[in-house]
């Protein structure tokens, strides 16, 4: 059947094409629009320790409305940006938005910011983030920089200055999407981390494969000894939770400790986790 639709094939394939290439024009403007129309807002979801089930921090995920389209996810839209070049604006956006939102909370636990490459690469980043931080009154410490593997592709030294920089300030960096990359141990080692997340495909199979668990068990030994936080990303089952607590994870994050969510509902759960010790809720119960 291949080859008899052979001819038809190639010509279904064209015009995907060129539907593609009319789509990244009209995203692409769309975005240059996006920005000025308000229409992209953070949504926050928690991290938690799966010993006292606190609310540790939050990581901040962009979300755009597109008055037609609807919502836009970011893993369809933050390529487009990032060719396009719209990615420096946007991701200065989310990074004044999540330090002012994060200066209001009612208890001072940290927020995530993910940047991409070509953000992480600007020779003037620490002087943005400290302006961002000094207009929020965020202190250094409340805010994570989350960056993947694909940051290390670029000028190893622009990398570098600007981690040790930031870290200077104290402000945290993350390696997000653990376990994904092609060469994440040799990141480890010429790059100083503070925290590894390890990638949601690792997460899971926990409970389901032998191999799934031990590799996740090595990453945290691998952490012990680099002395760096480990975060387990993506967990959705109540198996996944009670394997990540028996190999002893203590931060995870995923839709069944709770979903990416407004500012608001953010403000109400910290509010809800900051009464006393027995008040809290724990880690994995379902909530009120
Ligand atoms: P990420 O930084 O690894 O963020 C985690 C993604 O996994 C989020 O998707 C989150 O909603 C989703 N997630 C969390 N828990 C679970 C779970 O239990 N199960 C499943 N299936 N998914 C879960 P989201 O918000 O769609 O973002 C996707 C990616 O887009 C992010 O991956 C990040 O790389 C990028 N992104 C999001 N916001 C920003 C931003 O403000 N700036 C930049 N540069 N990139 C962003
Ligand atoms: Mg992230
Ligand atoms: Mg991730
Ligand atoms: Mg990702």
């Amino acid at each position: 059947a291949a080859k008899r639709s052979g001819r038809n094939t190639f010509m279904v394939y064209d015009e995907h094409m060129e539907r593609d290439a009319a789509e990244q024009r009209g995203l692409e403007r769309d975005l240059l629009e996006a920005l000025a129309n308000r229409q992209f807002h953070l949504v926050y979801q928690p991290v938690c320790d799966t010993g006292s089930g606190e609310v540790m921090s939050f990581e901040a995920l962009i979300r755009w409305h597109h008055p037609v389209r609807g919502a836009v996810p970011p893993s369809h839209f933050i390529p487009v940006a990032e060719q396009a070049g719209m990615i420096l604006p946007i991701g200065a956006w989310v990074l004044e938005t999540a330090c002012v939102e994060a200066a209001s909370w009612p208890r001072p636990v940290r927020v995530a910011v993910n940047m991409s490459p070509p953000q992480f690469l600007q020779l003037d980043l620490c002087d943005q983030v400290r302006r961002a931080l000094d207009r929020a009154g965020l202190p250094p410490g409340r805010l994570d920089i989350e960056v993947t593997e694909g940051l290390m592709l670029g000028d190893e030294e622009v990398v570098l200055n600007n981690m040790v920089g930031l870290r200077a300030m104290g402000v945290r960096i993350s390696l997000d999407d653990f376990g994904t990359g092609h060469s994440s141990l040799s990141y480890l080692r010429r790059f100083p981390f503070d925290r590894i997340k390890i990638d949601r495909s690792f997460v899971q199979n926990l409970g389901g494969d032998v191999e799934a668990r031990a590799i996740v068990h090595s990453v945290l030994s691998l952490g012990r000894s680099l002395k760096l936080d480990i975060v387990a990303e993506g967990v959705e089952t109540d198996l996944q939770l009670r394997e990540l607590r028996i190999l002893r994870c203590r931060l995870v994050q995923g839709y069944l400790l709770g979903r990416p969510m407004p500012l608001a509902a953010a403000q109400s759960l910290l509010q809800a986790t900051s009464e006393p010790a027995g008040a809290a809720r724990s880690v994995g119960s379902p909530t009120a």
